[in-house]
């Protein structure tokens, strides 16, 4: 996604490096570049020139700050640009004043709302909260089946009253019960048809004044590119959402969606969705899919994930091993063990910064070191694992580990090295970490 927009700012970086400083003239090619690239992104064309007209004023208008180099100056500005259009800053879901939180889903069919329904039904209830389903696509027999379906696999409740009675009822008597049984959300899922029409809207907006809901969440599919800006925007205008959810992330699309919903619609993307697992949902950050975009990476999102993947019990654990120089080989194992468990790794190691263009090989080559380590790790006793110094102090023992395992000798004082200069940055860490927090611990 939005491969050419990283190209041309390295581009646009070469161009204005030169200079010395940003002005009308040689900014001109690196904003062809990046008005290029949004286009070919599938950005809508007003999009675009509302967006280059802006970083141009920027570029030129902000007075130079110091420490930043021209280039560094124009790729700032985009990025902050990019932030902007997208709402600058994370959007959550609003609070209920009193009752429970009422989310109905909206969107055209088969962009995903039957499985976003049940993805922001797991992740609420992962925030501890009571959550309910309610089923209103009676046009369809199987749509009720496929999130009685999904309820059962993220075991949240269902509410449906097969297909006979109207959406707008079906959704009353779905909160009702919700509020009777004290539930803290209920999600509505809705019919959608190809297009749209005044049959959709109407019923849509008739459920809506039935709960009137905190939450009436646009599901786009981010494959619908430029289509998107007038789609958004006619719903915007029938229904008026208060945010969006952008599906199939994970698929080929070029991205321009998320560029475009907050600028024709005024409201924020509130979640991704980046597969068709339940738990592939995730909420938007502007700052993230910005420097994304800009191909800086993405640690954040990547420490979230990996959060979640691990237990908080064995998190915890690990990291206060992290902090004393008691981390061993053990706890390396399963450190690795975790990451490897949130998915495959290539998806991770793109996350990192400066990583986006690593190829499948590195990658592989990466897989391939660890799974080296790991057989290493193994032909090590249970003293050596726990003491990883005794390794390092005798020859013997390293031999006896690389025999063990098939690995050369080299290969096994490799993994010692690499794991004490690992620990070693562990500790420099912690103590940094400990400074800073003073007394009043790391928060
Ligand atoms: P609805 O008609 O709007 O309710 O759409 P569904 O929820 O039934 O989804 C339509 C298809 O898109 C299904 O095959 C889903 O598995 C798939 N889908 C939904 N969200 C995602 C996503 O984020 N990524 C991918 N790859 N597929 C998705
Ligand atoms: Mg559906």
């Amino acid at each position: 996604m939005f491969d050419g927009l990283s190209r041309s700012l390295e581009k646009a970086w070469d161009t204005v490096r030169k200079d010395g400083k940003l002005s009308a003239d040689n900014i001109k090619e690196p904003m062809r570049e990046i008005r290029r690239a949004l286009l070919e992104a599938d950005v809508s064309l007003p999009v675009v020139r509302r967006f280059v007209k802006k970083v141009e004023e920027a570029a030129l208008g902000e007075r130079v700050v110091k420490g930043l180099s021209p280039d560094q100056k124009l790729v700032k500005v985009v990025y902050e640009e990019l932030k902007s259009l997208m709402g600058g800053q994370q959007a959550e879901l609003v609070q209920p004043k009193y009752g429970p939180s009422v989310i109905l889903m909206a969107g055209l069919q088969g962009t995903g709302k039957t499985t976003a329904a049940g993805k922001l039904a797991l992740y609420l209830k992962k925030q501890g909260l009571k959550v309910l389903l309610v089923a209103t696509d009676v046009y369809r027999p199987a749509a009720i089946d496929q999130l009685v379906t999904l309820g059962r696999k993220i075991d949240v409740p269902v509410f449906e009253l097969g297909t006979q009675v109207a959406p707008p009822e079906i959704a009353r008597q779905g909160l009702e019960l919700a509020k009777r049984d004290e539930f803290d959300a209920v999600i509505v899922d809705t019919a959608g048809r190809l297009q749209i029409d005044e049959r959709l809207m109407g019923e849509l907006r008739e459920t809506k004044d039935m709960v009137k809901p905190t939450d009436t969440l646009l599901v786009v599919d981010a494959m619908t590119g430029q289509e998107a800006a007038a789609l958004v925007k006619a719903f915007a205008d029938a229904v008026d959402i208060t945010g969006a959810v952008l599906t199939k992330m994970d698929g080929d699309s070029r991205g321009g969606a998320a560029l475009s919903i907050k600028e024709v619609s005024g409201r924020p993307i509130k979640f991704v969705g980046t597969g068709e697992k339940m738990e592939a949902l995730e909420p938007f950050y502007p700052e993230r899919m910005a420097s994304r975009i800009l191909g800086m990476g993405d640690v954040v999102s990547l420490v979230e994930k990996a959060e979640d993947a691990i237990q908080a019990d064995e998190a915890a654990e690990l990291t206060k091993k992290m902090m004393t120089a008691k981390f061993d080989f053990n706890d390396f194992l399963k450190q690795y063990k975790m990451v490897t468990g949130m998915g495959n790794l290539s998806s991770l190691v793109k996350m990192l910064p400066g990583m986006n263009k690593v190829n499948e090989k590195q990658v592989n080559e990466v897989e391939r070191k660890y799974a080296q380590y790991e057989s290493m790790i193994q032909s090590m006793n249970k003293k050596e694992r726990e003491a990883p110094e005794l390794l390092a102090k005798s020859p013997s023992r390293r031999r006896r580990v690389a025999m063990g395992s098939g690995r050369t000798e080299e290969e096994v004082q490799e993994l010692i090295a690499m794991f004490t200069s690992m620990r070693m940055q562990m500790q420099t860490m912690s103590r940094m970490m400990a400074l800073s927090g003073g007394g009043q611990g790391m928060a």
